[in-house]
């Protein structure tokens, strides 16, 4: 295979077969996957101090895991952020939302994974017309966490004796639910094959920190070629490497 070319947001090195003192092959192991990261986060999921309850069903309240999604989001006075294809919401790290012209160029691209889902003005109850969900519809184990830190729902966590953001904890509410996540990588690591899977999926193991839970979503290099070639703003990614643990910088 030859020499790759260095892309606007990421760039692949050629001449690399080190990474942290691990031998590997990284034109052909890194590459396949990407895991992606939201450019910003714009506006809030109504009702602010509700949507979560009304979204997913079951969730926890007290380490933010979630359950499938039963109903729209709602947002108020539509999408900010004019010249981004792709949207997040603050808070919500694992759901995205496009532009309607988007979501249907993705729908008649051939690429897999996703459907659109409406959105509800929470004022009027009508559907947005400007933007759709893109609403991610596999979940598959695949990411290594060995590595990183673990988080259990239950009292005197883990986190209980780490150093903490001001504002990350909240009173302790409802029943723990038990599960386990990790804190969120920033290099991640798979130990499963995904070549053959939908091009967009959520790595099943959940991630997060205090009461913020959510899914590492990853793309195929076919989306992020789809993405790149639009001119699509609103998405960066980052190589996701097979057989390496998830990494986190500074832990
Ligand atoms: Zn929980």
């Amino acid at each position: 295979m030859g020499r790759r070319t260095c892309v606007r947001v990421l760039c692949l090195p050629t001449n690399v077969d080190h990474v942290r003192g691990r031998k590997v092959q990284l034109l052909t192991d890194i590459g396949d996957r990407f895991a992606v990261i939201p450019r910003g986060h714009h506006g809030y999921p109504q009702p602010e101090d509700g949507y979560r309850s009304l979204v997913w069903r079951p969730i926890c309240p007290n380490c933010g895991w979630h359950g499938e999604q039963v109903s729209p989001f709602e947002v108020r006075r539509g999408f900010g952020a004019a010249h981004s294809a792709f949207i997040q919401l603050n808070w919500v790290f694992d759901a995205w939302f496009v532009k309607a012209e988007v979501a249907d160029a993705l729908m008649t691209s051939g690429l897999t994974g996703f459907r659109p889902e409406t959105v509800l003005d929470s004022k009027s109850r009508m559907p947005v017309e400007s933007h759709r969900q893109l609403h991610i519809d596999v979940a598959m184990p695949c990411m290594d966490v060995s590595r990183l830190q673990a988080v259990t729902c239950r009292p005197n966590n883990e986190e209980s004796t780490l150093p903490m953001p001001a504002g990350s904890r909240k009173p302790d509410q409802g029943d723990w639910c038990g599960r386990v996540k990790h804190h969120p990588p920033t290099t991640v690591g798979l130990y499963r094959d995904l070549r053959n899977e939908p091009d967009l999926l959520f790595a099943d193991e959940w991630v997060g920190s205090g009461f913020n839970a959510f899914r590492v979503i990853l793309a195929s290099r076919r989306f992020v070629d789809f993405v790149r070639k639009q001119g699509w703003r609103g998405l960066a990614f980052r190589p996701a490497i097979s057989g390496m643990p998830s990494e986190r910088a500074g832990e």
